[in-house]
């Protein structure tokens, strides 16, 4: 970074809406390391609110040994906190936060507190059916861990595995065809509501998600070029 450039405009705020297998994870490290953003999580939030022990931490940490969810308000908290940090300075990736109307109107009421705004809320769109597909399709080799695919990518002798010849391949109990589609439609149900808040404040990008990584990634940054300024 060029420590000489001040930082005139508000440290953008991004959030990423996108199922499970969507590749948020990638995407997101793209955008950190391309634009200088951090990446915000909530439960990497929690985590280190209550071992930095911040007022706000102390009760999450209250809340979380006595079982119970942490409120919103207390989240909202420890965001606050956490972006006044200087490494949040040229802005941040929120990711799993909002995930209710409510939540998002207290995060708007926060912003406007920092004097911030969300520069966008990119929503990884993806074909259901094709991510059943995708994910139900995986499996990977028990001994050397190479990843292979009923459909896309087969071993050139069916059951063994190309790199170390092994035969016991492996698959993810949770990467069923029925658990993927109920995933996704938990999902779209929990997420419709965020799209449409996002959509009528007008910051909303859709990408289509089921393209290749670097595609996806090209459109993502043209996005926050376009919205970062
Ligand atoms: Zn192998």
């Amino acid at each position: 970074m060029d420590g000489a450039t001040p930082v005139t405009t508000a440290p953008a705020v991004l959030i990423l809406l996108g199922p499970p297998g969507a590749g948020k994870g990638t995407q997101a490290r793209m955008l950190e390391e391309k634009f200088g953003l951090v990446q915000l999580s909530t439960g990497d939030l929690l985590r280190a609110a209550v071992a930095a022990g911040t007022p706000a931490g102390k009760q999450a940490k209250a809340v979380m040994e006595a079982g119970q969810l942490v409120s919103d308000q207390i989240v909202i908290d420890i965001l606050r906190d956490r972006l006044a940090e200087p490494d949040c300075c040229r802005g941040v990736i929120l990711d799993g936060f909002p995930r209710t109307t409510v939540q998002a109107q207290a995060l708007d009421d926060l912003l406007s507190e920092t004097g911030q705004k969300i520069n966008a809320a990119i929503s990884l769109a993806v074909d259901d059916a094709a991510m059943v597909t995708r994910i139900a399709g995986r499996y990977t080799c028990a001994g050397c861990g190479e990843g292979y695919h009923d459909q896309f990518k087969q071993p050139a002798q069916e059951g063994t595995c190309d790199k170390c010849g092994g035969t016991e391949m492996s698959r993810r109990a949770d990467d069923n065809a029925e658990t993927v589609a109920s995933r996704l439609e938990a999902y779209h149900a929990q997420t419709a509501p965020l799209i449409a808040y996002y959509d009528a404040t007008g910051v909303l990008q859709a990408i289509d998600a089921m393209g290749a990584i670097d595609t996806i990634a090209a459109d993502m940054a043209a996005i926050v070029k376009r919205t970062i300024s």
